[in-house]
């Protein structure tokens, strides 16, 4: 099946009732048919719903089609997107190891590396996503994941994914890509050779900002990176959590099993069955609003490079633009709907952003409503001027994420703010 067909039927089999629309299943728990066939599901001898903070079968939906569309075998869906990225860490680090992580990351997820893991004796290691020689020199025995953005959130960059890859391999370290930006409609992260890919699916996944979510996606064939690996051992030697299960052992995928079992099991960081059930209907259009989305940033990163209050235009698909060669080696149907320009000054920013109409001011990406933000008085107000430069963040910078509403009336909304 190819993507269109997948987000919409991949993963439901349609129960006693028949019903066209996945259903909600919105239980706690699940009654057991005896009390073998109980035991039979702890001790894995079967497999089936125990309790909605393993697994509920609205989610399963969810997780399958997911999988399926990132070319995957198996996912874990969780209550966030940074539910997601401390799940994958939690799954692969412990105390005394190191991660290695792109520079060009989502806040959040800078915080998370760099103070809340420490303070669980995980070490994180940043590298320029770009300049990925520099990686090699950072791994050591302790390294246990290498975790970069497909397109970074806020930066607007694409990853150069195969010498990072290339490297993941000779060291063999687990690769995760945070795909939310790109979506598996733009980038396939597993399909370039990663092992696993992160979403917030708060964002183009429900489309119309609805719900906050995740998922974490495993691709085929991990246990031939995990067996024989001294960095994991914990997926090869029994877990005494789990009265001696070996994951690696069992014909699962191990990640995601490791994750169901030990992770989910006593962090409880799950969604919502009616939260899936959003995601499910998201998914749905999932292709078609990519494209526009994608089209509509084109021609509006066009419009902007064009006039002249306008000193620069960030979009990975403008030739001017230094992603331009990632874009065109890693990216398909597109580039997702984030974009940024910059204007004289602080002061013009401002303006241009109050001035604006359909534009909201928000701090969140990927709704079918176009949204404006002024990094510098907001994500980044902490920062002086000269840190402002190093983030790469000029106070005249002003970060769009484009809607589906029709790109003229954009156009028109931005021209009469600039010229306002
Ligand atoms: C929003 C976002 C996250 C965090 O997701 P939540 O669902 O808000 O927890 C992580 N990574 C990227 C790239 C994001 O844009």
């Amino acid at each position: 099946m190819r993507d269109k067909t997948k987000v919409i039927h991949e993963g439901y089999e349609k129960d006693s009732q028949a019903t066209m629309a996945v259903p909600i299943y919105q239980s706690t728990a699940y009654e057991f048919r005896d009390a073998t066939h109980a035991a039979n599901l702890f001790e894995l001898k079967e497999l089936g719903n125990i309790y909605t903070r393993l697994m509920n079968p609205t989610t399963d939906v969810f997780e399958k089609r997911f999988a399926s569309l990132e070319g995957g075998v198996a996912a874990i869906a969780t209550s966030s997107g940074m539910a997601a990225l401390f799940n994958t860490i939690a799954n692969v680090a412990e105390a005394g190891d190191n991660i290695l992580c792109s520079s060009k990351l989502y806040g959040g997820t800078l915080t998370l590396t760099a103070h809340t893991i420490k303070r669980f004796g995980i070490e994180a290691r940043y590298f320029d996503p770009h300049r990925p020689q520099e990686l090699e020199a950072l791994i050591d025995e302790k390294s246990k994941l290498i975790l970069f953005e497909s397109i970074s959130n806020p930066s607007i960059d694409v990853a150069d994914f195969e010498p990072i890859v290339k490297i993941a391999q000779k060291h063999r370290i687990i690769t995760a890509v945070d795909n939310t930006v790109a979506t598996p409609i733009h980038c396939k992260p597993l399909k370039l050779g990663c092992d696993i890919a992160i979403h917030s699916t708060s964002k183009y996944t429900t489309g119309q900002g609805l719900a906050i979510g995740g998922i974490v996606v495993e691709r085929e064939s991990l246990v031939d990176l995990l067996k024989e690996n001294p960095r994991y051992t914990h997926f090869t030697t029994p877990d005494a959590s789990y009265h001696g299960l070996v994951y690696t052992d069992l014909p699962l995928p191990p990640f995601s099993l490791r994750m169901r079992l030990a992770l989910l099991r006593d962090l409880g960081n799950t969604p919502s069955p009616f939260n899936s059930w959003l995601f499910i209907q998201g998914l749905e259009h999932l292709p078609l609003r990519m494209r526009q989305h994608s089209d509509s940033a084109l021609e509006i990163a066009h419009f902007l490079e064009d006039h002249p209050k306008v000193k620069k235009v960030n979009y990975p698909l403008l030739p001017s633009n230094a992603n331009y060669p990632y874009a065109q080696k890693y990216l398909n149907n597109g580039a997702s709907g984030l974009l940024s320009f910059e204007v004289e000054n602080f002061d013009d920013a401002l303006k241009i952003v109050d001035r604006t109409k359909l534009f909201s001011l928000v701090v969140n990406i990927g709704d079918s409503k176009s949204i404006i933000t002024h990094p510098a008085s907001t994500t980044h107000q902490q920062l002086n001027a000269q840190e402002l430069k190093e983030a790469g963040v000029p106070s005249g910078l002003i970060r769009l994420s484009i809607g589906i509403e029709d790109s003229a009336d954009l156009i028109d909304d931005l021209k009469q703010a600039l010229e306002g």
